[in-house]
């Protein structure tokens, strides 16, 4: 399978390849009942050992505390835009801060719920950055962070201090890409397709406290209270994209959990980043203390130079290197399964590239 190419895609995206090739193993037959993932009841033992190995491997990969419960929902990171709101802020404030467009997104769902404070906001400089003082309200339902920036490639290296007030992050790019201390927060979301698995789940780390609290009159699907007490079957599941994230996590912890992966993850930018900094024909388009790991945004000297570099890319067996059309330039999202290798060669192609074009 040496011809696959590399993938930089930013989602859906690279899944491990023997993740992939154990789903093929598997189809046919799973758990030894003669059927496939897709065709057995989500109530039936084959499933439900899928279903509660994921959590229990999530669990042990984050180190998520006992007062916390996993879900698996459907609905994207998009609807946890929604939810969020919806379940807690109620009469009050939530502060948000705007970090780019997945930020921006989140805020405008929570508007439709309440009143939301821009407790701070990089886009007087195209989200290059973290923005470091917050303007928190004392008394917020929760503060809405956005840990990794998916487009603008910015990422929050340490949290914000809240207090009482509940942290609340989107990590769809970047979950299990670091260590993080889950206690800080008292809510986690990630749709799958970015460091998790295929399209089609959203995992959710909720604490207790917070699940307690969702009301009532919230609709029963959109009530997290509803996927806690039932341990996300109380309608049929997504099985099929909860097997593969099961895979997933056993293959994290092959490599050796987060501890591990972290610190090739570092490795894997770092030789990306030394490329863009080592000279002036490559621009880092984000603030260097805050630049992320996951998605390495860069431009070059011209708009014509880009397409080309994109051309040439796909050309030697790279997809995925177009920036978003909202920022233009170059990214190179290098999640959890892309290779060190591929990184490797994508830094000898820049390099090549450079010294032909400038
Ligand atoms: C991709 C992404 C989303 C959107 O996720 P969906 O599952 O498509 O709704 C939200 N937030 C971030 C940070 C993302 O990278």
């Amino acid at each position: 399978m040496s011809n696959r190419p590399y993938n930089f895609y930013p989602g859906p995206a690279i899944l491990p390849l023997e993740v992939i090739q154990q789903v093929q193993n598997e189809l046919l037959n799973i758990g030894g009942t003669g059927l496939s993932v897709m065709e057995v009841s989500h109530r039936g033992k084959a499933y439900d050992e899928i279903h509660k190995t994921a959590m229990a491997d999530l669990k042990e990969v984050l180190h998520i505390p006992d007062n916390y419960h996993i879900l698996f929902l459907q609905g994207g990171a998009s609807l946890q835009f929604a939810m969020v709101p919806m379940n807690f802020l109620r009469k009050g404030t939530a502060d948000y801060v705007n970090t780019g467009s997945w930020a921006k997104k989140a805020i405008k769902e929570a508007k439709l719920f309440g009143n939301v404070n821009i407790a701070g906001s990089s886009e007087d400089k195209n989200f290059s950055y973290i923005p470091r003082e917050l303007n928190l309200s004392p008394d917020a339902d929760y503060l809405h962070i956005t840990s990794n920036e998916t487009i603008s490639g910015i990422r929050w290296n340490r949290f914000p201090e809240t207090g009482y007030v509940p942290m609340i992050s989107d990590m769809s790019s970047e979950i299990c890409s670091r260590k993080i201390d889950v206690a800080r927060f008292g809510l986690i979301y990630a749709g799958a397709q970015k460091n998790l698995g295929p399209a089609g789940v959203t995992a959710v780390i909720i604490r207790d406290d917070l699940a307690e609290k969702c009301p009532d009159d919230v609709t029963t699907m959109l009530n997290y209270k509803t996927h806690v007490e039932k341990e996300s079957l109380f309608n049929t599941p997504p099985c099929f994209a909860i097997y593969v994230v099961g895979l997933v996590l056993k293959w994290i912890k092959k490599q050796g959990g987060l501890e591990a992966l972290e610190e090739v993850n570092n490795e894997k930018a770092r030789l990306i980043y030394e490329v863009i900094d080592g000279g002036d024909f490559y621009r880092g388009t984000a603030d260097p203390a805050d630049r992320s790991i996951m998605n390495i945004t860069f431009r070059l000297p011209s708009e014509e130079l880009e397409a080309e570099f994109v051309r040439q890319s796909e050309k030697a067996g790279f997809v995925g290197l177009k920036g978003h059309r909202s920022v233009g330039g170059l990214r190179a999202s290098i999640y959890n399964a892309f290779p060190l290798e591929g990184v490797k060669e994508l830094v000898k192609f820049m390099k090549k590239f450079e010294q032909e074009n400038s």
